[in-house]
């Protein structure tokens, strides 16, 4: 139903506007771990909340629409929708996946998965050549990251995709720091997209959570059933937060990317800024397929700072953005990839794939993009100011 609006009414307007017995105007929260069954012959649709729970049909069901596929699924973490959908592997395939993919895949797919036999090659995905020469006879998915993090590299996910088809493969694409109002996989050719949904999509650094989507018929089926087999479902509550994230996620997202665009100007103008990281200027390598896949440059950049042992104070002497791991917030979050996000990642590893000790990330929220800039002006001043005292001395 209502498939012929646009997204930014999706959101709002869907099989789950109202509830059909009651008609209010919210999900209701079915915090039940068992259900009724009136007849041992004829099971009600619900048995075990593992199974199947009615908050958290809502949230796969606005999931699978907004993707534009026909399934999703809501797990307890990012972590538990990434690895979930790894089990759709068995002993002796293999993986070609990003280099520079989230630390916590790089986890999994490094420290886990060989123990169970999965094989992998981490390619630098944006070089097509690069990836076709990975794929082997037994590769049997293509794991995207984009925009990367927190080097916000772009890779094609069209070309990726044909390229997975033509070898027989699928393509799993993360698309936590897009969502599905900025760039929408399944269309372009992917067949499982997944997502943090801790970050944009639920939106109010409240709760931790996953969504996969689908249009893969085989697929469908079969994260289903690991889901149900592994467990790690989100539970009832933490659906409706989740649920209630989501029906501001156009125009937060929207309010988040302008800002970050300001903001990305101006750091990449002062002079203590070596390097800013942003989809959203044309001197990026990959602005050009990113504008082609997506419908914004998000709300996430990231810098480097000229003087990497400068981050310290700057990080110490700005005011509003939370200093903390995650992004996607309504308030901005500044963190350090090197021992944040990626310390999960070894230091040659991490220098290789130019997450150095000058780099800064940026998730841009909702506070006023003047206020944020100031307070940037206020953190470079310190660092300016603290440069000129030890070179005098
Ligand atoms: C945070 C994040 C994850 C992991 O999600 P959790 O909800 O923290 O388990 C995966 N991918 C990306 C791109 C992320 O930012």
């Amino acid at each position: 139903m209502t498939n012929h609006h646009t997204f930014q009414t999706r959101l709002l307007h869907n099989d789950h506007k109202f509830d059909r017995e009651t008609g209010a105007v919210s999900v209701p929260i079915q915090q039940a771990s068992t259900f009724h069954q009136a007849d041992f012959d004829n099971p009600g649709i619900y048995d075990y909340s593992r199974s199947g729970n009615p908050t958290r049909e809502a949230l796969e069901d606005t999931i699978a629409n907004l993707e534009g596929g026909t399934r999703g699924y809501a797990f307890a973490s990012g972590m538990a929708a990434i690895s979930t959908s790894f089990m759709l592997l068995s002993k002796g395939d293999h993986v070609v996946i990003s280099e520079d993919v989230y630390g916590g895949t790089f986890r999994m797919i490094h420290d886990v998965l060989g123990r169970f036999g999965i094989e992998h090659t981490f390619v630098n995905m944006t070089d097509l050549h690069e990836v076709a020469t990975a794929i082997q006879p037994n590769t049997k998915v293509l794991y995207i990251e984009t925009p990367s993090n927190p080097l916000l590299n772009i890779t094609d996910i069209q070309a990726v995709s044909k390229l997975a088809k033509a070898n027989n493969c699928l393509t799993f694409v993360d698309n936590t720091f897009m969502t599905p109002a900025l760039q929408q996989p399944l269309e372009l050719g992917a067949d499982l997209v997944l997502h943090s949904a801790t970050k944009f999509i639920a939106g109010h650094s409240d709760v931790v959570a996953g969504l996969a989507a689908t249009n893969h018929p085989e697929i469908e089926e079969q994260l289903g059933f690991l889901q149900n087999s592994f467990g790690s479902i989100l539970g009832a509550h933490d659906c409706w937060l989740v649920l209630r994230g989501l029906k501001t996620l156009d125009c937060r997202l929207k309010q988040s990317s302008e800002s970050a665009e300001t903001i990305a100007t101006y750091l990449a103008g002062h002079p203590l800024v070596e390097e800013v990281y942003y989809p959203g200027f044309n001197s990026h390598p990959g602005s050009s397929t990113h504008a082609y896949q997506s419908s914004g440059a998000g709300a996430v950049l990231s810098f480097r700072l000229k003087d990497e042992a400068a981050v310290r104070s700057f990080s110490q002497h700005i005011e509003l953005p939370v200093f903390a791991v995650s992004l996607g917030a309504v308030e901005s979050i500044l963190s350090y990839p090197a021992k944040m996000s990626h310390a999960a990642m070894p230091e040659h590893e991490r220098l290789k794939r130019g997450i150095t000790g000058g780099l800064l990330r940026l998730s841009v929220g909702l506070e006023n993009p003047d206020d944020l800039i100031r307070d940037f002006e206020n953190g470079l001043e310190y660092v300016g100011a603290q440069q000129k005292v030890s070179k005098a001395q």
